[in-house]
């Protein structure tokens, strides 16, 4: 990374030279160029809906006042754009509390398998009106890890809602749990949950910055598919807050597979 300097130069007394103190500030410099751009960032996202909807007002307070096609029209767009906004501010609530939490490791006693199918459940109406079918692998027996459930379960949420998204052209997406002996990231046995899709995949150049604030492949389609950009920050965050691991794979032309790896609950006793 940059070194940044901040020098201070202090004269001594009596003529007895100068104290020089240099300061590496690129650490803070760089978090206070994050924290900007995230600012910078929100602000755009929130005006673009709020932008829209003030030039709807305008039209229908005016030209489109009596025209009561065009006042449905634009009422649901407006309706739209509204739940736009109304989605982002609950992913950045949700992004602001896990940041805060970060610390406090939850250790409430789950079972993968439930919130798996459950997630799975959920979503299965939204998927099956795109064409795409969930299908869940393994998931009848418990397997038992500690977090915060509700956290969890938004973890799995977000991950297979991209994958009916971003892949659900090849028609099925594919969850799968599991447990590994010897996990050498988290240097201990863990538990996993895969969400698999077979749709178009992701160029390896996105993966690494995939799980940034609002970074999207093709904006617009995300934009389309009512996304926030705000997904795959919150699945991390939310991974790390439960000592665990995030891990995307994927192929140009055969899918992509993220993959969530906590570390297992020690046997007591
Ligand atoms: P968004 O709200 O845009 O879906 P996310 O943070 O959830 O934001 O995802 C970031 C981007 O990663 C998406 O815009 C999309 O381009 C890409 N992406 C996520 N999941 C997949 C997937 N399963 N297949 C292909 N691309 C994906």
């Amino acid at each position: 990374r940059d070194f940044m300097a901040e020098v201070t130069v202090s004269a001594l007394p009596e003529g007895r030279g100068a104290l020089i103190v240099i300061e590496d500030s690129s650490g803070v410099e760089q978090a206070e160029q994050l924290r900007r751009d995230f600012v910078a960032n929100v602000s755009h996202e929130l005006r673009t809906p709020l932008t829209a909807m003030m030039g709807f007002i305008e039209t229908l307070r005016g030209p489109a006042r009596d025209d009561a096609a065009a006042r449905d029209k634009f009422l649901s767009i407006m309706e739209t754009e509204a739940g736009r906004m109304n989605r982002l501010v609950l992913d950045l609530l949700s992004l602001s509390r896990v940041e805060s939490e970060e610390r406090r490791r939850p250790a409430e006693s789950l079972d993968l398998a439930v919130i798996v199918r459950s997630v799975a459940a959920t979503l299965a109406p939204q998927s099956q009106s795109k064409g795409v079918r969930i299908e869940v692998a393994n998931a009848d027996s418990p397997v038992i890890a500690a977090g915060d459930p509700d956290q969890l379960t938004q973890v799995f949420h977000n991950l297979v809602e991209n994958a009916v998204k971003y892949g659900g052209s090849g028609g099925v997406v594919t969850l799968r749990l599991g447990q590994i002996d010897h996990e050498p990231t988290l240097r201990g046995p863990a538990n996993f949950v895969s969400v698999e899709d077979r749709g178009e995949g992701i160029d390896e150049m996105h993966l690494p910055r995939l799980t940034e604030r609002f970074y999207r492949i093709d904006k617009h389609r995300s934009r389309q598919q009512g996304g926030t950009g705000l997904g795959l920050a919150i699945v991390k965050h939310i991974v790390s807050r439960h000592r665990g691991k995030l891990r995307i794979e994927s192929e140009r032309g055969r899918g992509s597979t993220f993959t969530v790896i906590l570390p297992a609950v020690a046997a007591r006793g």
